[in-house]
């Protein structure tokens, strides 16, 4: 499959972009959460409520130092033209990350922009000026799926996550391709690539 059509990725953040699990797991450990309690994927405001932590309590206890971008990443990136960060982030802690990785998407929404439901991508295709039909979501969580099958865009899986890679395909809310690469996004999607 190689659609031309697709000209921007909007990407999530967490678990997409870098390798976060651990970060995110941290405070709300250090806050007193059972780990077996903890999933991912989740707006940031609701899953501290439904845990029983402060939101001001969680972002204060984590650290926005440790992450790192997963193998292929910052090569994936460095090639594309259109791009943006779509994120059920808390805004303190992901510019923080953004800033210090060096990143400069085109649009960037984070928890904050969606009054902390649930991230969707109606706003930011507005933002952006694009249809569904000239996006991709690249995502690792069903959150992200419900995105993109919102507007009815493509959603691609980033099977760089062992997450990802190694989860049950019907847990999945979209089949969705599972990349093995970041860079398999060009070979999917020749329109994203950096012109000039
Ligand atoms: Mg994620």
């Amino acid at each position: 499959m190689t659609n031309r059509q697709v000209v921007a990725a909007i990407f999530d953040f967490d678990g997409t972009l870098v390798d976060s699990d651990e970060a995110l797991v941290a405070p709300f450990i250090t806050l007193g959460v059972p780990r077996e309690q903890i999933s991912f994927g989740h707006a940031v405001a609701p899953e501290c409520e439904r845990l029983g932590i402060s939101l001001d309590a969680y972002v204060d206890a984590y650290d926005t130092e440790v992450t790192r971008p997963f193998p292929g990443v910052l090569a994936m990136l460095g090639s594309l033209g259109r791009w943006a960060i779509c994120s059920n982030k808390h805004p303190k802690s992901a510019q923080a990350e953004v800033t210090r990785l060096g990143w400069h998407p085109e649009v960037a929404m984070y928890a904050d922009a969606f009054d902390w439901h649930h991230k969707s991508l109606g706003s930011m295709l507005t933002l952006m000026g694009l249809s569904a039909a000239q996006v991709v979501m690249v995502g690792d969580s069903n959150g992200d799926a419900e995105c993109a099958s919102e507007v009815g865009c493509e959603m691609v899986w980033a099977g760089w996550n062992p997450r990802v890679r190694d989860s049950d395909p019907s847990e999945r809310l979209l089949e969705g391709i599972v990349l093995d690469e970041p860079g398999d996004l060009f070979a999917l999607f020749p329109g994203l690539r950096l012109v000039g």
